[in-house]
């Protein structure tokens, strides 16, 4: 069978997923004649979450197409915001505890589990609930299941949670989600809430939340500053 050669350009934010020789223009490549060329990109390192669109001789194409010899092919990345089709919502990986609770701090739709319940499981439940999953994992964003999926480019939470925030655009709703398990946060009576909360918390704090799902009591407690600092920042720039 013939193997034609294709041209194949990786735009720059995809160059840390391929090889360094993929790095620079454009690059020869065999192809195996049949592979469409969503294949071709995931084969050279690229999960298919993190590509925007491809183009052959300049014209946008599906990745279902085949390239035949000769096509210069254009590898571009995601344009932000991303908009999924329908609400945002997302699930995490097991790695991304922390991200999971800032992003529910901000009100953002954020299902976790601190239990590794494995990429079949993760990927299932993504379709099953039409959530963007989000990993640093390029084997489990390669899962065919996925309703949709995002890399999480960076190991730092701060860096983690506006990375996120400018590619999905989520709405923004502090307060109003619980951190412990994504519930939703109901204003709470101080007398209903008696015996849930700490000795002395009742006198020094007024304000109290409770979470619908798993009865969680939330106060103005000893860590609101900080909490506060991630609402602010996150709020500043991309509350509008
Ligand atoms: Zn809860």
């Amino acid at each position: 069978m013939e193997r034609p050669e294709i041209w194949i350009e990786f735009a720059p934010d995809l160059h840390l997923f391929v090889r360094a020789r993929y790095r620079g223009g454009p690059v020869a490549v065999r192809t195996d004649g049949t592979s469409t060329l969503g294949h071709v990109v995931e084969s050279l390192g690229v999960p298919l979450t993190e590509v925007g669109g491809l183009r052959v001789d300049g014209e946008p194409v599906p990745v279902s197409r085949v390239a035949g010899p000769g096509a210069r092919v254009a590898v571009l990345g995601v344009t932000r915001p991303q908009r999924p089709a329908g609400p945002v919502r997302f699930l995490l990986d097991v790695h991304l505890g922390t991200l999971a609770r800032r992003l529910r701090l901000l009100g953002v739709d954020a299902a976790y589990e601190n239990v590794d319940i494995g990429d079949p499981a993760l990927a299932a439940r993504s379709a099953a609930e039409q959530r963007v999953l989000l990993s640093r994992d390029r084997g489990l964003l390669r899962r065919r299941e996925l309703w949709a999926g995002g890399y999480v480019y960076s190991h730092r939470p701060a860096d983690q949670l506006r990375d996120v925030l400018s590619r999905f655009a989520p709405p923004l709703a502090p307060w109003t989600r619980c951190t412990a398990c994504n519930g939703t946060l109901r204003a709470a009576a101080k007398e209903t809430v008696q015996g849930r909360i700490e000795n002395g918390t009742e006198r020094s704090y007024d304000v109290f939340a409770q979470c619908a799902d798993c009865g969680q009591v939330y106060w103005r407690g000893a860590h609101h500053a900080r909490l506060d600092a991630v609402v602010a920042t996150a709020l500043a720039e991309f509350g509008g």
